[in-house]
This record gives structure tokens, C-alpha cells and sequence, in this order.
């Protein structure tokens, strides 16, 4: 089994090259699921935060009030560190579950683990990994994709892109590197051409 990282930065591509990794048959992980499912109703992460941030951030029907909880870290780095130390344990080790049983039910499996935040608040060394790849696009390019994706005025974008680590700084750290600048099928066959090479090198 090859596990691979995949990271990036805001709306660079991840979900595009890990859907075309899909496809030429790769198990994908993909850590915002994971992030979504450990703070399902009812769950003991889900009363951590609560107790941590407010109960107010539960709605009636006991789901996360996702928008008011984005609100609050986006403006607080002090209540963003105190998210992070709740759910980032409990996503790590349901992620290492996945890895895991693939590994027992694929052994011979190509894993890409789909991980925004890797080298960001994650550290690499956080996962068994046998190498990153970095989505990159240029900050143009990710600030358009942005605002048209998630429908945000470019103040907005720009303040979202701002509140991460600059994708050009995750490069030098990145095993390849996709360039998602173009258009998409010149996305697809890099991301083709990588596969064939993991596929050759096994
Ligand atoms: P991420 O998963 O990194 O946040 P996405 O894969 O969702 O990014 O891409 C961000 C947005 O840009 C999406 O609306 C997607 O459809 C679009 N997009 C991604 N790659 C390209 C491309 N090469 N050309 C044009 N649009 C793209």
C-alpha cells in the first residue's frame, strides 16, 4: 500500500485531482468528511465543543451551527486553537482507522488522504505518509475560483485566503507538484501521468 497526502490551499483543485485520482481507481480519504461525521449529533465532540465555545453553537435539532462556529474562529485565534485541539485528535485517529483497513482489505491499494490543512496546522509527520502532493494554482486564479465557488465578494475571498498559510509556501515541502492554473484536462493528465509513474515504480 502507497499512502499518499493531498494538499493545497482554498479552492486550488484539491477536489478535482482527488476525484480524477478516484477514478483511476485510488481510495480516497477525505479529512473534511471526517471532520464532519466526528461532529454528528449526539457526539461526544460535538458536547466538547459546546462546552468549550458555547452551547449556543447547538441548533435545536442537534446539529453544529456550522456558519455561526466559522464566524467565531474565523475572528477568534484563540477559540480556532481550542477547535483544533478538540476535533483535530479525534479526525487523526478516525483517519488512521481508515488508512488501516484499507490496508488490511487492498494491501496492495494507492490511498490518497485528501488533507487541506497538511503542512498548514497539520504537520506532515502527522500521517504515515509515503509522500505529499500540493495542488497549486496561482493566486489569481484562486481568488477568481473562490469567489465563484462559494459566491463571496473578493473582499471576503481574499480575507479566507489570507487566513491561510500561502500555497506557494507549501511547495518546497510538497513530492510533486500539480499545477491546476490551466484548464482542467491539463490538470487530468499530470495527474494521469503521476499515477502511471506510482503504478511503474510498485
Ligand atoms: P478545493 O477542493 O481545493 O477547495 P476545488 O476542486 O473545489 O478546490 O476547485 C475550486 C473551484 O474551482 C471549483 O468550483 C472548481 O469547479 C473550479 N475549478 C477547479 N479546477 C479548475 C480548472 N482547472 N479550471 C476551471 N475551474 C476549476
Amino acid at each position: 500500500m502507497r499512502v499518499i497526502g493531498l494538499t493545497g490551499g482554498i479552492a486550488s483543485g484539491k477536489s478535482l485531482v482527488a476525484a480524477t485520482f478516484r477514478e483511476l481507481g485510488a481510495e480516497v480519504i477525505d479529512a473534511d468528511h471526517v471532520a464532519r461525521d466526528v461532529v454528528a449529533p449526539g457526539s461526544p465532540i460535538l458536547g466538547d465543543i459546546a462546552a468549550a465555545l458555547g452551547p449556543s453553537l447547538i441548533l435545536p435539532d442537534g446539529t453544529l451551527d456550522r456558519r455561526a462556529l466559522a464566524d467565531r474562529v474565523f475572528n477568534d485565534p484563540e477559540a480556532r486553537r481550542t477547535l483544533n485541539a478538540i476535533t483535530h485528535p479525534a479526525i487523526r485517529a478516525r483517519i488512521l482507522e481508515a488508512i488501516a483497513r484499507i490496508g488490511r482489505q487492498r494491501p496492495d491499494a494507492v490511498v490518497i488522504v485528501d488533507i487541506p490543512l497538511l503542512l498548514d496546522v497539520t504537520p506532515a509527520d502527522a500521517y504515515p505518509l509515503d509522500g505529499i502532493v500540493v495542488v497549486y494554482a496561482d493566486e489569481g486564479t484562486q481568488l477568481q475560483r473562490l469567489m465563484h465557488r462559494d459566491r463571496l465578494s473578493e473582499e471576503e475571498a481574499r480575507r479566507r485566503l489570507a487566513a491561510q498559510r500561502p500555497l506557494g509556501e507549501k511547495i518546497p515541502a510538497a513530492t510533486w507538484v500539480i499545477d491546476n492554473s490551466g484548464a482542467p484536462e491539463a490538470t487530468r493528465e499530470q495527474v494521469v501521468a503521476l499515477w502511471r509513474r506510482w503504478q511503474t515504480a510498485s
